[in-house]
């Protein structure tokens, strides 16, 4: 996708890109692909290809929720910052946390952080499974892209939403996944509101971003230990 076309396709989604976000996408564009030749952070490698499968199918997140807030923001295993970091150059009032388990990763996020100036974000080096007595019941929104199965991220994220918050996974093919996770997310006190699916520019694949509401509290007995999550479906 080159850049006419992501400003094109930006505004079909309600998006209008400024110079300010152009100009920052660029240099963390350029970071990506210096990086990347270090540490393999990511396998989209091409200009075309990141301002496409990156910077704009991070953005089509708006398809679901409003971000133009001060909202509380958790992006877990955000990898090199999708969605998270490219919302936070589009959305400047959002408060994130961008969250990985690989250091490299992490790294990486806080240099493109330093070099771009951005406040009020904050990148943690750890698992999702770890956080969630610090941070329970803490965020507006938990953000997940192609992470891990829908099921078991949901029990993951949803302890970490605030009441009348959202949980909201990114996601290629997800019917059967979703299917799986409905017993979890009631379970958890939440209901899928939103199935958002559609094709992405160009690639023509399929896309499903998945919005879950919770409505009230998670009991403390979740998250269970990771190998609870993976071993046993909750009932
Ligand atoms: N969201 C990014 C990266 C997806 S790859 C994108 O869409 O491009 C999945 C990432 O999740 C990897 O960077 C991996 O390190 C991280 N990850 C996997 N399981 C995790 C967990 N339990 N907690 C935190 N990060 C995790």
């Amino acid at each position: 996708m080159n850049i006419d076309l992501f400003i094109e396709e930006l505004k079909k989604i309600n998006i209008e890109v400024t110079e300010h976000e152009l100009y920052d996408l660029k240099i963390f564009k350029d970071m990506l692909i210096e990086y990347n030749g270090k540490f393999n952070l990511t396998a989209i490698k091409t200009d075309e290809e990141i301002y496409l499968k990156h910077f704009y199918d991070s953005l089509t997140i708006t398809k679901v929720i409003d971000l133009d807030k001060e909202l509380n923001i958790l992006d877990i295993g955000t990898g090199a910052g999708f969605p998270g970091l490219v919302l936070k150059i589009f959305f400047p009032k959002l408060n994130i946390i961008l969250l990985d388990s690989n250091n490299k990763k992490i790294t990486f996020l806080n240099e493109v952080i330093k070099i771009l100036k951005l406040e009020n974000i904050k990148c943690i080096h750890g698992r999702a499974e770890e956080l969630s007595d610090t941070y329970r019941e803490y965020f507006d929104i938990v953000t997940s892209r192609a992470v891990s199965n829908l099921r078991v991220l949901s029990e993951l994220s949803i302890p970490y939403v605030k009441v009348n918050g959202y949980f909201i996974a990114m996601k290629g093919n997800a019917l059967e996944e979703i299917n799986e996770a409905k017993t979890t997310i009631k379970k958890l006190s939440s209901e899928i509101i939103k199935i958002e699916e559609f094709i992405l520019p160009i690639e023509k694949s399929t896309r499903n971003i998945i919005a879950v509401e919770k409505k009230e509290k998670t009991p403390t007995n979740y998250p269970r230990r990771y190998d609870q999550i993976l071993k046993k479906t909750l009932k």
